[in-house]
């Protein structure tokens, strides 16, 4: 069971109808207290499993509905493929109207697990040595119970908002976000019509940037770009033992060779240009190396016949799958015509299987990211906070086209060793983590709302 109403302010403070939010006023509230119920509630939260596939996220939106309506928050669910169990959740807490609303976006929907490859079971919520473990715990189940935290402890002391706060919660991120993002933009966002979007991407992080310890808060404010891009090779079939001119699989492995030997050039845009000026230097590493180039990887081979392969036939084709990174201002087109010249064989062909939209950078130079930059560097002092190019895709893509300034933001420390975990084995969050986000996340949105 959860605690309820926990949090109070003092009483002769709680009896103001509606407070504004002095300077000094989340220094009032018992962060200890509130630390707890997010932490029981978390457990609670992973406990739910809401893999995808299969993708069902009814259960999730149900918990989220009790523990809203419990506190007296309104919430709605929109069933987008009810038998499947595609279900969003929008909750509303009513501003002035003096500036547009800020909205809280969190996917209730994970990667399914091996559970073979886990030392617990990923659905319990369990606690253990500092950390608690479940699937999701960083991805992002964790920023949903910080957006939900936020929302009860607004609502609980009955702030005076100067814009609306909208926690939505959808399904559906980890495949193609149609019923669950998409479905907001397509159908809500007359009415969310939010000035700001936050959403996964950035986290406190330790060792990805620098090669020394510092403390380092990124923010998501762009997305590269995802290009999926089909190879295929037509070639003549027979018996192996009698190998024809043109045999597919050679065609196409001589192409990838070459498209492996290939070094992407490497670009620096002005997102990581602002990093670098921040940082001094961005540490040799894959990951850095990602921020500053297009990616491509081989993710599919596919080149025989017969289940199982037979190991004496030609196939007459073969087939392979790149998953290409491009950089935000990359086109697309120009992009693969550099790849047939490296590639530089008319016998292979190309072909879209993603093509991505334009890729959006949103502004860093707004009241929200100084916000985030003071109020998270007042809890974690000695800090540092960076605008961010996130290398893999998140759903603020939809909504940047709709003017939505988005920001990616986790504000809890996240190691390297931790990060890796999101979509492995024994994903999981340090609970000191956790409670220090929620602090954070609720000082950046209670002053975003109340400014
Ligand atoms: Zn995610």
């Amino acid at each position: 069971m959860i605690k309820k109403n926990l949090v109070f302010l003092p009483l002769a403070l709680a009896s103001v109808s509606l407070a504004t939010i002095s300077p000094g006023f989340s220094q009032q509230l018992d962060w200890e207290e509130i630390g707890d119920e997010t932490v029981q509630l978390f457990q609670q939260y992973l406990s739910i499993d809401s893999s995808n596939p299969p993708g069902d996220v009814s259960g999730t939106a149900q918990f989220y509905q009790r523990v809203l309506e419990e506190s007296g928050v309104p919430v709605e669910l929109h069933w987008t493929d009810r038998p499947r169990g595609r279900v969003n959740v929008i909750a509303r807490l009513k501003g002035n109207g003096a500036k547009r609303p800020l909205m809280m976006l969190n996917h209730m929907d994970t990667v399914p697990v091996d559970l073979s490859a886990w030392s617990v079971n990923p659905f319990e919520g369990i606690r253990k040595g500092g950390y608690i473990y479940g699937r999701g715990a960083l991805d992002m189940k964790n920023f949903g119970i910080v957006q939900l935290m936020t929302m009860l402890v607004l609502h609980r002391n009955k702030m005076l908002l100067t814009r609306d706060a909208v926690f939505v919660a959808v399904a559906d991120e980890e495949v193609s976000g149609e019923l669950g993002a998409g479905w907001i933009v397509e159908n809500k966002w007359d009415e969310i019509d939010a000035e700001y979007v936050l959403d996964e991407g950035g986290f406190g992080t330790e060792g990805f940037f620098t090669s020394d310890d510092r403390l380092i808060f990124s923010v998501g404010v762009a997305e590269k770009k995802v290009l999926w891009l089909k190879l295929s090779v037509s070639g003549t079939e027979g018996h192996g033992s009698l190998p024809p001119k043109e045999n597919a699989n050679f065609i196409l492995a001589e192409a990838l060779s070459r498209v492996a030997a290939y070094e992407t050039p490497e670009r620096i845009t002005p997102v990581v240009q602002e990093m670098i000026r921040k940082l001094g230097r961005l540490a040799d590493t894959p990951y850095n190396n990602a921020l500053r180039r297009n990616t491509i990887s081989l993710t599919v081979l596919k080149g025989y016949v017969g289940d199982p392969p037979k190991s004496n036939v030609i196939p007459s084709r073969a087939e392979a799958v790149l998953d290409c990174r491009l950089l935000p201002d990359q086109d697309p087109d120009e992009f693969v015509a550099e790849l047939r010249r490296v590639i530089d064989d008319p016998r292979v062909t190309l072909e879209y299987i993603e093509k991505p939209q334009e890729s959006i950078v949103s502004p860093f130079d707004t009241e929200l990211f100084r916000v985030i930059e003071t109020e998270v560097t007042k809890l974690f002092p000695g800090s540092l906070v960076l605008p961010h190019l996130i290398i893999y895709g998140t759903d603020s893509r939809l909504f940047r086209p709709k003017g939505a300034i988005c920001y990616g933001f986790f504000p809890g420390p996240v190691t390297m060793e931790e990060y890796r975990s999101i979509h492995g084995s024994d994903e999981r969050i340090r609970e000191s983590s956790l409670r220090k986000a929620v602090q954070a996340y609720f000082n950046v949105v209670s002053k975003v709302c109340s400014n």
